[in-house]
């Protein structure tokens, strides 16, 4: 039988981690499948992942800007994914038909590590990410406000989820930088000045789930006053274990598969 073959499909897809993370998890579990970059432009998405099945691919993990369009080429996904509008997770069937699943919103709560009932979470940013973590933190009892650059964004985003809107981030117990600021190479009192936290002392947890730079500027932002900091490198490595637990039926080697990123 040909090699089973798993992917990360995006545009651009050349800066993803998720090979070298999936790679070692597949070593590890002595799985002799492939894990590959697909690169798709958007006009080439639908048609191309319905015939990735043929190929040998038995599951597809989504990046931007596809998240949606995954959502909407599924034969069958489940209510996280209605409830946020994305997937991030393909599993194709032995027939070729395609199941959606969203593991961004159930790897954060995992990296988060923590019960949010009852905390007051302040998300930063009115994205993809920010929609999946608003809505993982409010289904989990969290009580949500959203603040983000264009406020319009934010309200409906906040409307949509039936959280609040934040015309400036408050510190709360909980922070999640959901924008893409600290992508660049600014510095770390621009970016603070870039998201409304020029006087906002971090609260006891604040999470980045920005991943380029090392320490972002929110990370050095959150260690001055030494809080809880969680890295952006551990909710990827939540979601993708999620995913290749969707794929495979194992368990992910979760300590692997940080090393593999480290
Ligand atoms: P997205 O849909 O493009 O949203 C970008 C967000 O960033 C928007 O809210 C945007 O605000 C805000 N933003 C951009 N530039 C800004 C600036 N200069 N000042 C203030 N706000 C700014 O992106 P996404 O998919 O949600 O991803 C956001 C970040 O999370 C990216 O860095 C991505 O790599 C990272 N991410 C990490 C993981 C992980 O597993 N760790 C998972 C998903 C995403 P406006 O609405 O005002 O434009």
């Amino acid at each position: 039988m040909d090699q089973a073959l798993l992917g990360v499909a995006g545009f651009p897809v050349g800066h993803s981690r998720s090979p070298a993370m999936h790679r070692a998890a597949l070593a590890e579990l002595g799985l002799d499948w492939r894990y590959v970059k697909v690169p798709l432009p958007p006009e080439r998405f639908a048609e191309a992942v319905r015939a990735l099945p043929r190929s040998g691919f038995r599951g597809l993990n989504v990046t931007v800007p596809h998240k949606e369009a995954a959502r909407r080429l599924a034969d069958e996904s489940g209510p996280v994914v209605a409830a946020i509008g994305a997937a991030n997770t393909l599993t194709f069937a032995q027939d070729g038909s395609i199941a959606a699943d969203n593991t961004d919103a159930p790897g954060f709560l995992a990296a988060l590590a923590t019960d949010p009932r009852g905390l007051r979470a302040t998300v930063l940013g009115a994205g993809g990410s920010a929609r999946a973590v608003a809505w993982a933190l409010a289904d989990a009892g969290a009580l949500v406000s959203v603040w983000n650059r264009t406020p319009e964004r934010g309200r409906a985003l906040a409307d949509d989820l039936g959280v609040e809107w934040a015309a400036r981030p408050a510190a709360g117990d909980l922070m999640v930088n959901c924008t893409s600021v600290g992508l660049g190479h600014g510095s770390p009192d621009d970016a603070v000045d870039r998201l409304g936290l020029a006087g906002v002392d971090p609260p006891a947890t604040v999470v980045d789930l920005v991943y380029g730079a090392t320490p972002t500027p929110v990370e050095r932002w959150a260690r001055c006053a030494d809080v809880r900091f969680v890295h952006g490198l551990e909710v990827l490595v939540r979601q993708g274990a999620l995913s290749l637990e969707r794929w495979t039926g194992r368990e992910a080697p979760v300590t692997v598969m940080r090393g593999a990123l480290a």
